[in-house]
C-alpha cells in the first residue's frame, strides 16, 4: 500500500512527543488517526495542523487503562505508534496513576490490534531509557548503557516506590508486556520499541498553563522561571531532542523488514544541568538573572550511553544540546506570551 493510502494510529496525540510524531508522519504523506481523551482536545490538536485537515482524524480514547479502550480506534489502520502513557513524577497512587495505564494500555492496544486490525504489519512503541536504566546503580560510571540493558525493578517494588522509580518501572513493565505479547501470541505485526532518555526540544502541544507543562519541558522551564537558585544534580544525565525521537519512530516504522523486532536506544549523549543553564543564558528573551549559576568543575563521572545501533541501523543523526535547549527555551517564551494574552 502506498504511503498516501496508509492510516497510522498515533495514541496520545495531544502529548509533547506525539505532536512531533504526528507532524512528521503527516509531512511524509501518511494519513494520521490520533487518539485523544475528548473532542475538545481533538479540536486543539487539529488547530496545530491546519494544512493537514484532510489527512488528520481522531478517535476518542478517554482512558487507555480501561478494558477494550482501543477496540474501535484500531479498526482500518495500517500501522500503529503507541506514545500514550502517563509521564509524571508526582502521583497519588503508583498503581492507578502510572503502572496500570502504562501496562494495561500497552497490552490492550496489542490485543485490539490482533483481534480488530489483523491487517496491521508494524507497531512502534514509545518506551524509554527508564526501561534500560538501573536506578539503584546511580551514575555507574564504569558502565555504558545499550539496548541490552533492562531496568530490573518489579511491579511489587514499584507499587510503593517514589514517583521517578515507579514511572521507570511503569515503562519497563509496559515494554516487557509488549515483547511477551509478541513472543507468545505471534501476531501479524512486528514490534519496534523506541527508548529515549530526557527529551527536550520545541513544545508545540496544547498546554493549558505553564504549571501544566509536560515533565521534560518543565525540567528546562524551572531553570528559566526563577524557581531555582542553585543547580541540582542531573538526575538522568542523558538526553535527546524530540524531533530526533519523532524521526526515529518514523524510521523504525518504515524499517519493518530491516529491523523487524528490535529495541532502539535513541540517545544523543550525556549532559549536565549546568550546560543547560549555560545555553539558556545565551537565549534572547531569557531573563539571565533567573538562571542559576553552575559549578562546572564539580561534574561527577556518569554512565556512558551508546547510540551506535540507531546510527547504524536507522541512520540517525542528532541535534546538538545547544540547538535543542535554545529551541526549547524559545518555544517556552512563545507559550508564556500566548498564555498571558
Ligand atoms: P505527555 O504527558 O506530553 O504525553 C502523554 C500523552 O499520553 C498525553 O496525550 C496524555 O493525554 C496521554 N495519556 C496519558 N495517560 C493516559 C490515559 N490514562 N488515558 C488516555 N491518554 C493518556 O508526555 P510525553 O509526550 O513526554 O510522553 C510521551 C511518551 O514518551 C510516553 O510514553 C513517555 O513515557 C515517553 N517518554 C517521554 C520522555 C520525555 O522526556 N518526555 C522520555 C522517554 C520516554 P492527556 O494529556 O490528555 O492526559
Amino acid at each position: 500500500m502506498s504511503i498516501e493510502e496508509q492510516i497510522i494510529l498515533i495514541t496520545g496525540a495531544s502529548g509533547f512527543v506525539a505532536t512531533q510524531v504526528v507532524r512528521l508522519f503527516l509531512q511524509r504523506g501518511y494519513r494520521v488517526r490520533g487518539t485523544v481523551r475528548s473532542e475538545q482536545t481533538a479540536e486543539k490538536v487539529r488547530s496545530i495542523f491546519p494544512e493537514y485537515k484532510e489527512k488528520l482524524s481522531f478517535a476518542i480514547v478517554q482512558d487507555i487503562a480501561q478494558p477494550g479502550a482501543f477496540d474501535e480506534a484500531v479498526k482500518g489502520v495500517q500501522g500503529i505508534i503507541h506514545t500514550a502513557s502517563p509521564f509524571q513524577f508526582r502521583v497519588e497512587d503508583n498503581e492507578r496513576d502510572l503502572l496500570q495505564p502504562a501496562i494495561r494500555g500497552t497490552r490492550s492496544l496489542l490485543e485490539a490490534t490482533q483481534h480488530h486490525a489483523p491487517q496491521v504489519k508494524r507497531v512502534v512503541l514509545t518506551s524509554s531509557f527508564a526501561a534500560i536504566n538501573h536506578l539503584r546503580k546511580g551514575y555507574w560510571p564504569e558502565h555504558t548503557y545499550t539496548e541490552a540493558d533492562w531496568n530490573p525493578d518489579t511491579y511489587e517494588e514499584a507499587r510503593t516506590a517514589d514517583g521517578p522509580t515507579a514511572y521507570c518501572a511503569s515503562k519497563t513493565l509496559a515494554e516487557k508486556a509488549a515483547w511477551e505479547f509478541v513472543e507468545t501470541e505471534k501476531p501479524n505485526f512486528t514490534l519496534a520499541t523506541i527508548c529515549p532518555p530526557m527529551i527536550y526540544g520545541p513544545v508545540e502541544q496544547p498546554v493549558a498553563s505553564m504549571d501544566r507543562l509536560n515533565e521534560s519541558a518543565a525540567d528546562v522551564y524551572r531553570f528559566m522561571n526563577g524557581s531555582l537558585t542553585e543547580i541540582p544534580a542531573t538526575g538522568f544525565p542523558a538526553w535527546v531532542d524530540v524531533r530526533d525521537v519523532a524521526e526515529a519512530h518514523l524510521r523504525a516504522y518504515e524499517a519493518e523488514q530491516a529491523a523487524a523486532n528490535e529495541r532502539f536506544f535513541v540517545v544523543a549523549g550525556n549532559f549536565f544541568y549546568d550546560e543547560v543553564c549555560e545555553v539558556l543564558r545565551g537565549v534572547e528573551g531569557v531573563d539571565k538573572a533567573k538562571v542559576p549559576v553552575g559549578k562546572t568543575q564539580e561534574r561527577p563521572k556518569v554512565y556512558g550511553v551508546s547510540n551506535e545501533k540507531v546510527r547504524s541501523r536507522l541512520g540517525m543523526e542528532f541535534y546538538s544540546l545547544e540547538a535543542s535547549i535554545r529551541d526549547t527555551a524559545e518555544s517556552l517564551l512563545k507559550l508564556e506570551k500566548k498564555l498571558k494574552q
